[in-house]
């Protein structure tokens, strides 16, 4: 059905035959992260070698080929075993045999969802936050809705960077390389065997791409690499890092992005019906398709832009104008110019990205050059959409803020993905057959009003208890590793309590998210932690390599460690990922997002948290200023204010304010048998509020309803 099916069956084949014959089926399941997503699947891989499981990363492929082969023999002896194995692959066969979604797009014309990062799952190191988790929610929703699409994106050799902390708190990098040959994925060929190369020229170099297959469910994820022995040690590195420090290497990776990938569709015989630009990274492609449409009809480049326009549609991830990046003249020409000269002249490509075109010193902008290129913008929250209608009011000469067309369809999650442990165990008893296929509709999560509050609370606290536990491990290794001394060390194991209020922050530690309310009233925190009714912290998150302020901030929390009761109450857990975030969001009561507004296009972590059963204390920005009904959750104002000393002051304050005023003591109000009746009733109120309407489904249903069609 879709370009390398043929790589994928014989990919299949050959791992099946490595392995003893009644778990062959297995080779099937670890080609396709639907299992990661399907319940069961991860158990299934962990059944067969725990340990080996942990060390591969929870890499399917690796765990086959790696696991000695008695414990591969002694699974295949368990009929249990073999049952379950043989369940999946039906369940999965089954999946794949439903009629696609009839509409906008077919298998022969998918819509083809461009992106520079996927978080699709932690073995698949080529995400580095939100807007890769999100990307990677979508192909997963598209998948449940069986909505024909196809990914395009980059294989990130070594990914983004890892993360060490040391005993001063200061942020350390390193990358991991990655062998795609181990990883579940297919080197696409074509019909004559030959692995599918297109060529982009980048900087006076014909840049050789070739194209790998990660399925996603049903939807086939096209990742271009140009690590080839033709190219030369440039053209090599282009696809090396994600978020790599060069500019001059960015602006080469969206060539390939954009450029390498229209190629690669058209390669491979797909013919989008559409393309959706996620963020103006892939908004080069765009001088592939002019010339494509030029070559084939001769049109002149106006009339050609008017035809490519139909097939594109761009959400904006950037509320603020210094994230959109710019490049200027000289860049642009040195590694573009060849691009530009595909559609007849240079001076276009630099004046499409201009917001004054006409302006030749104004530096040019991916951003700006998908705007005006896409018959469709989105921002991605409500208040998200505001913003960006001012902000890009002047691409719109003539028009009112209120006519600027940027609409927006708020962000979501993927519930299969993040509804985990007891809660998905409760609300699967509760909710009813087949709920998830319909958890947009408002009515699917009524029965929650209908779970005893002993249940929901019973599910609040084994998920906790999962949390802690993991906080004492992981603490554990990273306090050791840093070369910690013995006794905080041991803290953390001692120290967490499953029982105690936990509060998490953990994101991108971006300078706006603003990690450092947090250490902001020194005496407040301590305070709190070690209180009457005690709390415990947990934060995680990276810091770009080069934000020196943002790394400033985690040196500022690591200060108060040495706070009497800290260190068993409070741990940063290093080197956040996917796994991390799914554990944290499962397990903490309290999540915590106070960006600077309006800073916040979205958020998603949040959403997370909510299908866990987590309570949002946050400011009002994102998708926190359409959520909040006052009944659901905690906010802070979201008022924007040039001032931002103060305001830091004024929000750090109504943060405290909301822990020990109503946060803490609501926690600590408990009937006779020990719930705490009125959090139970928030916690409901949160899930039932936030369930529906925050779920990757309601994102996708919005967007074929208002983008796609
Ligand atoms: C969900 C997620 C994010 C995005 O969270 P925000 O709320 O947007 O900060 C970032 N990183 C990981 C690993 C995630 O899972």
């Amino acid at each position: 059905m879709f370009a390398g099916d043929l790589d994928m069956t014989a990919a299949i084949a050959e791992l099946a035959k490595s392995l003893p014959e009644p778990l062959r089926p297995l080779a099937r399941i670890a080609f396709d992260y639907r299992w990661s997503w399907a319940v069961g699947g991860a158990a299934l891989f962990e059944a067969i070698d725990p340990e080996r499981w942990a060390r591969t990363g929870q890499n399917p492929r690796r765990l086959l080929t790696e696991t000695q082969r008695a414990l591969l023999e002694r699974a295949a002896a368990d009929t249990d075993f073999v049952d379950r194995v043989e369940r999946m692959r039906s369940e999965l066969e089954a999946d794949r045999a439903r009629p696609w979604l009839p509409g906008v797009a077919s298998p022969a014309h998918p819509i083809a969802f461009c992106c520079s990062e996927f978080g699709v799952h932690d073995s698949l190191p080529i995400y580095s936050g939100g807007l890769g988790v999100l990307a990677g929610d979508i192909l997963k929703e598209a998948s449940d809705l069986a909505l024909p699409m196809v990914g395009v994106g980059l294989l990130y050799r070594t990914g983004y960077f890892h993360q060490k902390i040391d005993v001063t708190g200061l942020q350390h990098e390193y990358w991991i390389d990655t062998d795609p040959d181990r990883l579940p994925c297919v080197k696409v060929t074509g019909i004559d065997g030959r692995p599918v190369t297109v060529s982009v020229p980048i900087h006076g170099e014909h840049v050789t791409v070739q194209v790998w297959r990660v399925d996603v469910g049903r939807v086939p994820l096209y990742l271009l690499d140009t690590d080839l022995p033709v190219n030369s040690q440039v053209g090599r590195w282009i696809t090396s890092r994600l978020y790599e420090g060069s500019r001059l290497i960015r602006l080469a990776q969206y060539a390939v992005l954009g450029v390498g990938g229209v190629r690669v569709l058209r390669a491979l015989g797909i013919e989008p019906a559409l393309y959706h630009l996620n963020e103006g990274h892939p908004a080069l492609g765009i001088f592939e398709m002019l010339a494509q449409v030029q070559a084939e009809t001769g049109k002149d480049i106006d009339q050609a832009w008017q035809q490519v326009r139909e097939k594109i549609v761009f959400t904006t991830h950037t509320p603020v104008p210094a994230g959109n990046e710019t490049y200027q003249r000289g860049e642009v020409l040195t590694m573009l110019g060849a691009i530009a000269d595909m559609v007849g002249h240079r001076e276009r490509l630099l004046s499409m990205g201009r917001v004054n075109p006409q302006d030749a010193n104004e530096a040019s902008s991916m951003t700006v050059l998908a705007m005006r290129s896409s018959r469709h913008v989105n921002a991605v929250s409500q208040r998200h959409g505001q913003v960006a209608r001012a902000m890009w009011q002047t691409l719109y000469p003539g028009r009112s803020v209120d006519e600027v067309p940027i609409s927006h369809v708020t962000n979501g999650v993927h519930v299969a993905t993040w509804l985990r442990g007891p809660m998905r165990e409760l609300l699967d008893r509760y909710l009813g057959p087949g709920w998830l296929s319909r958890a947009d509709q408002p009515e699917t999560w009524l029965p929650v009003q209908d779970i005893p509050a002993g249940e929901l609370w019973a599910a609040r606290c084994a998920a906790r208890k999962q949390l802690t536990d993991m906080i004492a491990r992981r603490g554990t290794s990273d306090r050791l590793r840093r070369g910690e001394p013995l006794d905080y060390v041991e803290a953390v194991s001692s120290g967490f309590d499953p029982d105690r209020l936990t509060i998490g922050f953990a994101r991108r530690l971006a300078t706006y998210k603003r990690l450092h309310l947090v250490a902001h009233l020194p005496e407040r925190a301590i305070a709190l932690i070690g209180g009457s009714h005690p709390v415990q912290f947990v934060f995680a998150g990276k810091a770009h390599p080069d934000d020196v302020a943002a790394k400033e901030v985690v040196r500022e929390v690591f200060r108060l460690k040495m706070a009497a009761g800290v260190a068993g109450r409070a741990a940063f857990l290093e080197d956040y990922d996917l796994t991390l975030a799914s554990q944290l969001v499962a397990g903490c009561d309290v999540w915590v997002n106070v960006p600077r507004p309006p800073n916040e296009a979205s958020g998603t972590s949040g959403m997370k948290s909510c299908l866990g059963g987590g309570l949002q204390l946050s400011v009002l920005d994102g998708w926190w200023a359409e959520a909040w009904d006052g009944t659901n959750g905690w906010a802070i104002s979201g008022e924007i204010d040039g001032d931002t000393q103060a305001q830091d002051q004024r929000h750090a304050h109504a943060m405290f304010d909301l822990l020990e005023q109503e946060i803490v003591p609501m926690f600590h109000e408990r009937d006779a048998s020990g719930v705490p009746q009125r959090w139970v009733e928030m916690m409901r109120r949160s899930l039932q509020t936030h369930g529906p309407r925050f779920s990757a489904t309601r994102m996708l249903r919005d967007y074929l309803a208002q983008v796609y069609s």
